[in-house]
């Protein structure tokens, strides 16, 4: 199938979080179901950054959430540190909770806007910590040196409310909350879509500065490839609930083979130069995920597509290096 198959899965000993035919899907009545997420197979090594991008709606916020188990997936494997997520009873996931953490879109409405900022920073330790093991961390001292740690001035912030910082200081104080419980995975999901390009860059510096600090192993989501290209190790590339393209950075961005790839690439402002502008113009309209397309998901869009693409999912293979695709007939350029 497009964008199926576990080729891309690799045998290493550092492997933190592999995913196997993770399926998703959301009845939405009247027998209908919205196929959010296909069949999608992909793993996160030990200190690694997968970015994983594509347009809105792609199914990448749902992928991000099945792997956390919030909320588990239909079908599929996750298993982190050779642990399977999804059969774990409630009482053991909450045990593994605090390691894998979460950070949103928008900062300011996803803190509390009642508490005030040093509340918000130690509150994942009311809710999630081990007394005894948390006990040093719920020092005055110890969340105010995590919010300098995050770029923040605990005596000018520390007793505001969200409302009251602006929305990169409001990304610093979630990233700080993030990290509060000591998390060994960190899934981002858009953390600097809804921030002025200015703002995005300092963010995503800190998110870096933390990542090296804590040892930490991220899961990087945004629709912006730019942001994508410049954060991560690895990309994956979704469309429509499957698999494109996949790999280490340097093969995605720089030998794009699959259509769709190109197409995003070529779109973004200062498009590289193995692309051309031209790529960025797409057929037709994205498909509905309630009914998606037979054969290949994107040929309906496809300036490459033939018949065969119209009948024949193409499954997830090796092309390079380290690069993955899911296409009959990608572009292989030297
Ligand atoms: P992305 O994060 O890439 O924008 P999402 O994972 O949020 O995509 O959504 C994937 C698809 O699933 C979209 O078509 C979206 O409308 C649909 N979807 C997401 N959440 C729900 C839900 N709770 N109920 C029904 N459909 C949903
Ligand atoms: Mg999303």
């Amino acid at each position: 199938m497009a964008g199926s198959g576990t080729a891309q899965l690799r045998d290493a000993e550092d492997i933190v979080l592999r995913i196997e035919n993770l399926v998703v899907e959301y009845p939405i009545g009247r027998g209908r179901v919205v196929h959010a997420v296909s069949d999608v197979s992909f793993d996160v090594r030990e200190g690694e950054t997968l970015g994983i991008v594509g347009e809105s709606g792609c199914g990448k916020s749902t992928t991000a959430r099945a792997v956390i188990q919030l909320p588990p997936p239909n079908e599929g494997s996750v298993s982190y540190r050779g642990r399977e997520l999804t059969t774990l009873k409630a009482e053991e996931m909450r045990r593994l909770r605090p390691a894998l953490q979460i950070i949103f879109q928008d900062p300011v409405s996803s803190l509390n806007p009642r508490r005030k900022i040093r509340s918000i920073v130690s509150e994942p330790l009311r809710v999630w910590g081990d007394k005894q093991r948390t006990a040093g961390r719920r020092s005055p001292d110890n969340v105010d040196r995590l919010l300098e740690s995050v770029g923040l001035d605990p005596d000018a912030t520390g007793e505001r409310r969200p409302s009251e910082l602006s929305g990169g200081q409001c990304q610093r104080v979630s990233i700080a909350r993030a990290l509060m419980l000591d998390p060994d995975v960190i899934v981002c999901d858009e953390p600097v879509s809804a921030l002025d390009v200015s703002v995005q860059a300092q963010i995503l510096n800190l998110l870096e500065d933390m990542k090296e600090r804590y040892g930490l192993t991220l899961l990087f989501i945004s629709h912006d490839l730019s942001v994508v290209r410049n954060i991560s190790d690895r990309v994956l590339v979704m469309y429509l609930g499957k698999v494109c393209e996949m790999g280490n950075g340097d093969a995605v961005f720089e030998k794009p083979a699959h259509p769709y790839t190109r197409a995003l690439l070529a779109a973004i402002p200062d498009p590289a130069p193995c692309v051309d502008v031209s790529e960025a113009d797409l057929k037709g309209e994205l498909p509905s995920p309630i009914d998606p397309p037979a054969g290949c998901r994107f040929h309906t869009r496809c300036p490459q597509a033939q018949e065969r693409c119209r009948v024949e999912e193409p499954a997830v293979r090796p092309i390079g290096d380290d690069h993955y695709i899911a296409c009959h007939f990608p572009i292989l350029k030297e």
